[in-house]
């Protein structure tokens, strides 16, 4: 079987449609992406138009990011493998009023059947759940048009990371179920630089994201040791 049927963790997806209903709750188990909504959405929009611009999420969930690009003016298509999120992430345009295109179908799929098709990717807190990331980001690299961006956003692995997304995150703050994160799948910039400009995309900026167990609050910035994005773009 190719990499498109088998890039996928059976285990994972179930943990994502265990706790499907809780996507919208902004006090739920997914408060931390909430939290980190706008954050994000600042960063893609410094960097890339979004208006009548076509967009695509991988790895939508419950559509956070997807409908907070939708509200921005793009035309977003949403794709995961959880059943359960897709069915939370439609329901939810009845709430919000928005359109976005969900559909259930890999990212390597999707290049297949329609490379060069978006201005912009996002593939946000997804890598790290996969057994092959590196074939996630070529497929990233195939649907993006030349001149386009894509983001992306992961956990980085070495002992602070550890400390502060599983021991911190998980055991000791509460901040997300345990077991949502497994270690040996964090990826260092560096290795996902590599798959990257492997696949022919250019860096354009990088980004830690931290927080702040005092204040209770999440900044972009800083290093890139624990959470971070990279922005990249495929050249003309
Ligand atoms: N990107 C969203 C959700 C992150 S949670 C956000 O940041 O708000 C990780 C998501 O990746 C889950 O919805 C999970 O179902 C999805 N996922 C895990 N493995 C996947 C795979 N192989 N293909 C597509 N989606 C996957």
């Amino acid at each position: 079987m190719s990499s498109m049927h088998t890039n996928l963790d059976r285990r994972e997806i179930s943990k994502f449609d265990a706790l499907a209903s809780r996507w919208w709750d902004p006090q739920g188990e997914f408060r931390t992406l909430h939290h980190i909504n706008p954050l994000r959405l600042a960063y893609i929009e410094q960097r890339a138009a979004l208006k009548n611009q076509r967009a695509l999420d991988i790895g939508c969930g419950g559509g956070l990011l997807a409908e907070a690009m939708a509200e921005r003016g793009a035309e977003v298509t949403g794709i995961d493998m959880a059943d359960e999120a897709l069915a939370v992430a439609r329901l939810h345009l009845h709430e919000s009023g928005l359109q976005v295109h969900y559909r259930k179908i890999s990212a390597e799929a999707l290049a297949a059947e329609a490379p060069a098709q978006f201005n912009v990717v996002t593939c946000m807190e997804m890598l790290e759940h996969v057994p092959q990331p590196e074939s996630v980001v070529r497929a990233c690299a195939t649907l993006i048009k030349p001149g386009g961006q894509v983001f992306f956003s992961t956990l980085n692995r070495n002992l602070k990371s550890f400390m502060l997304a599983i021991v911190g995150a998980e055991y000791a703050l509460r901040l997300l179920p345990r077991g949502t994160h497994e270690y040996a799948k964090f990826i260092r910039p560096s290795e996902l630089d590599a798959w990257a400009r492997g696949a022919g995309l250019e860096l354009r900026g990088s980004t830690g994201l931290h927080y702040n167990p005092v204040t209770r609050d999440y900044r972009l910035g800083g290093r890139l040791d624990v959470n971070y994005f990279l922005h990249y773009r495929r050249p003309d």
